[in-house]
């Protein structure tokens, strides 16, 4: 069998392999969160903190749209015209046209173009974010996270770049099945360093104060089954008002992390809620579940860039000779580019249904339905969240349920576990 008949036989296996860990590791299933519920939780939500985060919301909107739009015509015009090519040829020229100066200096200028040209949205979501006094940073502060944010960018994209590149020298007809074990193991390597290499560019963490609400956390872990050495503290205050707390990394690297705000502006009982939602994504391996769907997901892009990228209309449109060429780079974002706005859906509701299940665990760890919904009130409150979004913003690209679906959840559980 030809590598193009094995590609086809891979994808096809990859594709079954995501189908199967999708439906088997996520939970479909959702704990009740009535609608009557949940317009009942809005209408008692003060009319104008809703009024508020609606304008908020709104004026949010037309930046990120656009952001989309403009991100997705630049990554195709750089990939389904010569421009992205020419561009790398440029890139590579500055160092006598040898392969690796195309692959990692043209590779990045490509991504920095496509970058570039959303940079006027993202300092439009920062201003909006000021103004409502979210943004905590000013320009100085948002000026630095950006930076940080492309170099460690450039880093990783240096890395997989140069790898890539190698490997369809080494191996110009197997290419496809070596990016795809490379694009997986990356993937996962990223997933564990993340918390340990990457998080403290951007923020400083540090173990909990000792007291009565750490000590209470720790036993919540340890009743729980989730032994955790600490909960570490974020300075997200250097950046934002919001509140927030997250699990990242696996085994070795695993971490359980709140803002800084959240003990400022939370009681100790919605603190502890929040921990339970997030020792619920440890308890269901809820990141290691993401990183395995997430690798088989990259695979399987590789292989299928690899087959897409063959077809002779496409590599005219991008004029190069093939996908694998460093010249062709262009046109391997503008298919990722065009997939990751297909697929964001998908990976929504996924979040959404993991995202629930937390929730449901949250409930039950610590029965008390009272201060997991006052703690949703405060979320929504702060993070001027829209409590119930616009049904098609929640459908493209809500990661959680939304507050009222959350409130409802906890007085379906709490009528459920009864008085
Ligand atoms: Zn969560």
């Amino acid at each position: 069998m030809s590598p193009r008949g094995w590609a086809v036989l891979t994808l096809a296996g990859l594709g079954l392999a995501v189908l199967v860990a999708a439906l088997v590791l996520i939970p479909w299933s959702r704990p009740p969160a009535p609608r009557a519920d949940q317009l009942a939780a809005l209408r008692e939500l003060p009319a104008d903190q809703v009024e508020r985060a609606r304008q908020f919301r709104a004026a949010l909107r037309p930046g990120g749209w656009a952001a989309l739009g403009v991100g997705l015509l630049v990554a195709l015009a750089l990939g389904l015209t010569p421009l992205g090519s020419r561009l790398i040829e440029l890139a590579g020229r500055l160092f006598g046209d040898h392969w690796a100066a195309q692959a990692v200096l043209g590779g990045l200028a490509v991504v920095l173009v496509a970058d570039l040209v959303t940079l006027p949205f993202s300092a439009w979501r920062h201003a909006v974010l000021t103004r409502y006094g979210l943004a905590t940073n000013g320009w100085g502060g948002w000026a630095v996270d950006l930076l940080k944010s492309y170099a460690v960018s450039a880093v990783i994209g240096a890395v997989a770049l140069l790898g890539f590149y190698t490997v369809v020298r080494l191996a110009p007809r197997w290419w496809w099945a070596f990016g795809a074990a490379g694009a997986a193991t990356l993937v996962v390597l990223l997933s564990f360093v993340l918390p340990v290499l990457v998080e403290p560019v951007f923020n400083r963490f540090a173990p909990m104060e000792p007291g009565p609400l750490r000590t209470q956390l720790m036993d919540l872990a340890a009743r729980d089954g989730v032994p955790v050495r600490d909960v570490l503290v974020a300075d997200a205050s250097r950046r934002t008002r919001a509140v927030n707390a997250y699990v990242s990394g696996f085994g070795p690297t695993r971490r359980v992390v709140v803002y800084d705000n959240l003990l400022r502006e939370a009681t100790p009982a919605e603190v502890t809620a929040v921990v339970a939602h997030e020792l619920g994504h440890a308890k269901d391996r809820d990141v290691p579940t993401g990183t395995l769907t997430g690798a088989l997901g990259a695979a399987a892009a590789v292989v299928a860039l690899y087959l897409i990228g063959s077809w002779p209309p496409l590599l005219r449109l991008a004029g190069v000779d093939s996908v694998a060429q460093p010249r062709a780079f262009g046109l391997l974002l503008a298919l990722v580019t065009v997939a990751g706005l297909v697929f964001a859906p998908v990976q929504a509701l996924m979040s959404r249904r993991v995202e629930a299940r937390a929730d449901a665990h949250a409930l039950a760890l610590t029965d008390d339905p009272a201060a997991f919904e006052s703690m949703q009130r405060r979320l929504s409150a702060i993070n001027l969240s829209d409590p119930d979004p616009p049904r098609w913003e929640y459908l493209y690209s809500a990661s959680h349920p939304s507050t009222v679906e959350r409130i409802a959840a906890a007085r379906a559980y709490a009528r459920k576990a009864g008085p």
